[in-house]
């Protein structure tokens, strides 16, 4: 099994994004999604501000050190961005800022945030 990438150990580290978001009064949408392959199972949270950006994302992540890294740069990445623009986020982007080629848990972490997005429509 090759050496995670840099970006993931140190987002194993000292991951800046976990926890859960107050969802009482909020617009707050979760989504969970799981790796068929190893059981990573990533839930991500987001909370749409008053505008339509992003004015906050977390995640709970149980899993390898590949599914904790991805689900910390998925936040990372989507906080202040618009709805639009998270909804172009795709796992090889996320990939490629993790300097990784293992795209099984970056997959299941953009599922996640997608769900997540999908539940705060309608709010
Ligand atoms: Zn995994």
């Amino acid at each position: 099994m090759p050496r995670p990438s840099d970006p993931v150990l140190q987002r194993v580290a000292c991951p800046r994004f976990t926890g859960a978001l107050p969802s009482r009064g909020d617009r707050v949408g979760t989504g969970i999604a799981m790796a068929d392959s190893c059981g990573d199972v990533i839930q991500v949270q987001v909370q749409i501000g008053s505008d339509v950006s992003i004015a906050a994302a977390r995640h709970k992540t149980y899993g390898c050190g590949q599914a904790i890294g991805a689900a910390e740069m998925v936040c990372e990445l989507v906080e202040g961005r618009t709805v639009a623009e998270a909804r172009l986020l795709d796992a090889e982007t996320v990939a490629r800022k993790l300097k990784t080629t293992d795209l099984h848990a970056v997959r299941v972490a953009v599922s996640a945030l997608l769900l997540a997005l999908d539940a705060t429509s309608g709010q």
